[in-house]
């Protein structure tokens, strides 16, 4: 059975520098190296290696050209995919991978808290888990997933939620969806798959989308001018999706010229709909042309909201996806 396996960078392939902090150099030839037990388990790893960065550096448009070199090679004939990188960036990065994949194959994200010039260093058992899941029968269909920890994340859920943790990685509204034990992949749920998006990478350079957190006493000033750079915008509001009354009309403006999506800030939950009606609240933010952003995380609703408008989706359509994904 072949995997095809793409190292990005990030924490999980670092190295000294020279006592100026450890930077991504790792290939998949060193990171499999470092795998006790994986040239047992009878995967031909077929490795991709791309230049190594901090997964602040990763993009739209490499992850969308990496869904489609990982296209291809499912094509040819892999039967699942790895895709190694920083930990900071993943919940996005995985979460724009499963909008563009559309395949039964897995396409599993991992990476690693504590970097391999640590005691205990988390990534070869990241590695070796990722690879049980993108070979398992159990984990197809279910799009991208985050592999930490041996857990199993579904990409609409997964959240990097500590600085440091090696349990850093947490579904808040879901749980994981699976676990690897003793080996074994055990999927325990199996969420519904949406059709996937189709994008030409380089629409991403003409899709800008702004996040802007609500914050106490906050009167917007920041956002002058904004709909002029911007083409759309995700708000992450207060708990069920409230800003100060002040911010309101401010973002009422913003709205009339681009797409504002109004989410929570809280880190889990959704924004209402129609219960609280204050000026500031989501039943006002609704009327004053806001979009309602449902369970979507403020960054995950940055990725769709982006996809989208680089898909070249007008109002009626954006409204449909959030609907549907929200
Ligand atoms: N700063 C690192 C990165 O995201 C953290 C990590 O890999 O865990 O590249």
């Amino acid at each position: 059975m072949r995997i095809v396996l793409y190292t990005l960078g990030g924490t999980i392939a670092m190295a000294g520098a020279g006592g100026r902090g450890v930077v991504a150099r790792l290939g998949g030839a060193e990171l499999t190296a470092a795998v006790p037990g994986l040239a047992e388990i009878g995967v031909q790893l077929a490795v991709q290696d791309t230049e190594p960065v901090p997964s602040a550096d990763l993009t739209f448009r490499r992850i969308a050209e990496l869904v489609a070199a990982a296209d291809t090679a499912v094509r040819e004939g892999a039967a699942g995919v790895v895709v190694t990188q920083g930990t900071d960036t993943l919940e996005e990065t995985c979460y724009l991978a499963d909008l563009l994949w559309d395949r039964d194959e897995p396409l599993v994200f991992t990476g690693a808290m504590r970097n391999p010039t640590l005691a205990g260093p988390d990534g070869p058992a990241n590695l070796l888990a990722a690879v049980r899941v993108a070979t398992s029968d159990a984990a197809r269909g279910l799009g991208a997933l985050a592999v930490l920890d041996d857990e199993i994340h579904a990409a609409r859920f997964v959240r990097k939620a500590h600085a440091t943790a090696t349990g850093a990685f947490t579904s808040p509204d879901a749980g994981p969806i699976g676990h690897v034990i003793e080996g074994a992949v055990r999927v325990l749920t199996r969420p519904a798959r949406l059709p996937a998006l189709t994008v030409d990478p380089a629409g991403f350079d003409r899709a800008r989308v702004g996040l802007y957190t609500a914050t106490l006493d906050d009167d917007g000033g920041l956002l002058a001018g904004l709909a002029d750079r911007y083409q759309g915008l995700v708000v992450a509001g207060y708990g069920v999706g409230h800003v100060p009354g002040a911010l309101a009309p401010v973002l009422g403006t913003v709205a009339r010229s681009i797409p504002v999506v109004l989410t929570s800030r809280t880190g889990g939950g959704s924004v209402l709909a129609h219960t609280y009606g204050a000026v500031g609240s989501e039943a006002d933010l609704a009327r004053r042309g806001l979009l309602n952003g449902g369970l979507l995380s403020p960054y995950r609703a940055r990725v769709l909201l982006r996809t989208l408008l680089a898909a070249g989706a007008d109002g009626a359509a954006i409204e449909a996806q959030l609907a549907a994904r929200r």
